[in-house]
């Protein structure tokens, strides 16, 4: 192994540092956070997610009913009549990325986030 090479391979494991270091800054930036209904494809609603909102909605579809809940900041699917529960023991969500499926209702719920960057571009 050459000098050249032992520098290359330093630069090699600092960048893909500062890469996951970026990575997290990103994830941790989100200062908005929404959350979206989707029901069988279509998007049924959607919410800002933050700390001092709360809402209690209730999504009916042919095949049951799902109640969801948005509070501090988090939410979760707090009832539903499907026959596997999958979707209410997946208990809380709360990062953007994070989503909750209940496949025999075909209902999504997934947080979706927006960076200070993007906001600025949009207005
Ligand atoms: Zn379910």
């Amino acid at each position: 192994m050459t000098k050249y090479d032992k520098i290359l391979i330093i630069l090699v494991v600092l960048v893909s540092l500062f890469g996951m270091y970026l990575v997290r800054e990103r994830a941790s930036n989100y200062n908005k956070k929404y959350v979206e209904i989707i029901v069988d494809g279509t998007e049924h609603s959607k919410y800002i997610l933050d700390n001092t909102i709360e809402k209690e909605i209730e999504v009916v579809t042919d095949n049951g009913y799902n109640i969801i809940h948005i509070k501090n900041g988090q939410v979760l699917v707090e009832e539903s009549d499907c026959n596997n529960q999958l979707c209410v023991r997946k208990g809380v969500i709360e990062e953007p990325g994070e989503i909750i499926v209940c496949l025999p209702h075909k209902v999504v719920v997934q947080i979706t986030g927006s960076s200070e960057d993007l906001d600025s571009i949009s207005y």
